[in-house]
């Protein structure tokens, strides 16, 4: 199993190592030459991130330190989050998913690991429009950090739902009903999404992940509402 090389004792972590060390080493060197611009406030900074220690300082990080949660919505984080969908703001996908991945790998040192990372996916329409799926560039450092697997094959949207922010409650449950259809061989899985609004989505894609077979479910979000208990 891929996860395994980053424990000490098996043949593969050095090599692991290494080859982190050095991708780091030639990051930095880079960031000299070229330096990052924090996607907060567009100053140039050193930092290994597109972000700078004020911004990332003042981010609002979710209450609850288990939460799977990393921010609350509020802040920064709905206009990031915007950015990545509509205006394809993948360096904010990138630097969310890292600072998830820190939360996650912090989280998975005391509790199992799961065997694969899911991305909620987007239906196949939404995917040609968008061009990418937000939640999957999200979960790509994360799967990288754990180094476990990202599964998106037989994992898909099957109805176009529409946007659960644009209906009231009453048809939020009945948009995402049936929405999803998926195989997976895994009995543990870790599924990320950008955002928990409604819950109903995440919900509905744990629900067909049962189904298929799947006995742990853990669930990752870039950021919720705090405490919300409403299903919006
Ligand atoms: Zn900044």
């Amino acid at each position: 199993m891929p996860r395994k090389a980053h424990f000490p004792g098996n043949p593969w972590y050095s090599i692991r190592t290494i080859r982190e060390q050095v991708a780091m080493k030639l990051k930095k060197l880079f960031s000299y030459l070229i330096p990052y611009t924090c996607i907060l406030c567009g100053i140039k900074s050193n930092c290994l991130q597109d972000l700078c220690k004020g911004c990332y300082r003042d981010l609002p990080f979710y209450p609850v330190q288990d939460s799977g949660a990393l921010l609350t919505y509020d802040g920064p984080a709905p206009d990031l989050i915007l950015s990545i969908k509509f205006q394809h703001n993948l360096s904010a996908a990138r630097v969310l998913g890292e600072l998830l991945a820190e939360k996650c790998q912090q989280f998975y040192k005391k509790n199992p690991h799961p065997l694969a990372i899911i991305p909620i996916p987007l239906h196949r329409d939404r995917l040609k429009e968008r061009g990418f799926n937000q939640a999957l560039e999200i979960a790509r450092p994360v799967a990288a950090r754990l180094g476990i697997p990202l599964q998106t094959k037989k994992i898909h949207r099957i109805k176009p739902t529409l946007a659960q922010a644009t209906l009231p409650q009453s048809k939020r449950q009945s948009n995402v009903s049936k929405a999803f259809s998926v195989q997976t061989t895994y009995q543990h899985v870790a599924v990320i999404d950008d955002v928990y609004t409604t819950g109903n989505t995440m919900e509905e894609f744990c629900r067909t992940l049962t189904m298929a077979g799947v006995k742990k479910i853990d669930t990752w979000v870039v950021a919720r509402p705090v405490f919300s208990t409403v299903k919006d």
